[in-house]
């Protein structure tokens, strides 16, 4: 994909850097596009554009077709915040050069900022530049993140989503902070309707691209139900599904209570009948079987809790619950503690 580049500035004509967005000479923005740099008065050498505007005017006069000229102004304007003058100008070198799909992107930022202060015809204008340019050059990737932009915008969060995955591997370094943003703003809307399912799936697709910012979200959303979180948190330990754990642990408590039953029985045989008449070495079996009687439902219950554990394929991690809180937890066990509470919080509304 080719991206916009610039060797010397459209405004003042000094060289520029690689991978600059701003003169540093003359202090202009030299690329408009969807997320260009903030246009910093200060930073701007204001006597070296107006000299130049003079200038470029000046060539205007003498060759109404001098596109560098054109351009040059719409540029400077822009940086001076005289958009409707940008636009104008921009139109212009557009006519002369109507297949670069670059100038036409240009002008459809131009006419965005144009529309945000009131101009009613802009947005139509700027739709019509964005189809020109896709039309010139279907992946042309600045004029793709300005509609990404205006669909989330409108708050078509879910289409802006699916723009910027769609331009994402054209260049990943430019769209990824945008998805990350935009997956951010849906999953906090989402939140908004208690549509759970779908929050959880958006906080695992910003895991795919930063983990941090996922588990961000994650935390200060446990932040709101402390209470629905376990004191302590372990991988594997936590619930997938609470009723197949429940019927797990039961039934190694039935098998303990089973067994022990059967100790107690086989020791109170040996303790009373064989010897006919208790002795010392009787009650104390029967006694000891007594003891398992009582401990086997515990025995049976941590067996099976622990088998249960191995059995998920993980080395259990524990935490507890301020260490989920202040973001310690690995991003993984934080999703389940996010899956458990809100299983909680989902069957607490069912009631
Ligand atoms: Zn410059």
């Amino acid at each position: 994909m080719v991206e916009v580049i610039v060797l010397t500035c459209p405004v003042c004509g000094a060289r520029l850097e690689p991978n600059t967005d701003r003169c540093s000479y003359c202090g202009s923005v030299i690329i408009l596009k969807t997320d260009h740099a903030f246009i910093d008065s200060r930073l701007i050498n204001k006597a070296v554009i107006d000299q130049r505007i003079a200038e470029y005017r000046r060539a205007v006069r003498q060759d109404q077709y001098n596109e560098t000229a054109h351009y040059g102004l719409g540029v400077a304007y822009f940086n001076l915040g005289l958009y409707e003058e940008a636009v104008d100008e921009l139109s212009q070198a557009a006519r002369l050069m109507p297949e670069n799909p670059n100038i036409q992107a240009q002008l459809a930022v131009i006419l965005r900022e144009s529309a945000k202060r009131g101009n009613e015809d802009a947005e139509r204008r700027m739709y019509s530049r964005i189809e020109t340019a896709l039309k010139l050059d279907p992946h042309h990737i600045e004029t793709l993140m300005l509609q990404a932009e205006l669909l989330r915008e409108s708050g078509k969060l879910d289409r802006a989503v699916g723009k910027l995955r769609e331009i994402y591997p054209l260049a990943p370094d430019r769209v990824r902070p945008k998805l990350i943003n935009c997956l951010l703003d849906w999953s906090q809307d989402l939140t908004k309707y208690k549509q759970w399912d779908q929050v959880v799936q958006r906080w695992e697709e910003l895991g795919e691209l930063d983990q941090d910012k996922a588990k961000q979200a994650m935390v200060y959303f446990l932040s709101f139900h402390k209470r629905a979180i376990p004191r302590m948190v372990a991988d594997g330990a936590l619930p997938k599904s609470g009723f197949v754990k429940t019927l797990g642990v039961g039934a190694g408590i039935l098998l303990g209570l089973v067994s022990g039953v059967i100790v107690l029985v086989v020791t109170a045989v040996i303790a009373f009948y064989k010897e006919q008449g208790p002795t010392g070495w009787g009650i104390a079996l029967f006694l000891f079987g007594l003891v398992l009687l009582l401990a086997s439902p515990v025995i049976g219950g941590f067996i099976a809790k622990k088998r249960m554990k191995s059995a998920s394929g993980v080395i259990p991690e524990k935490v507890d619950r301020e260490q989920v809180l202040a973001g310690q937890a690995p991003f993984l066990l934080t999703t389940k503690v996010v899956q458990a509470v809100i299983q909680k919080l989902e069957s607490k509304a069912a009631k």
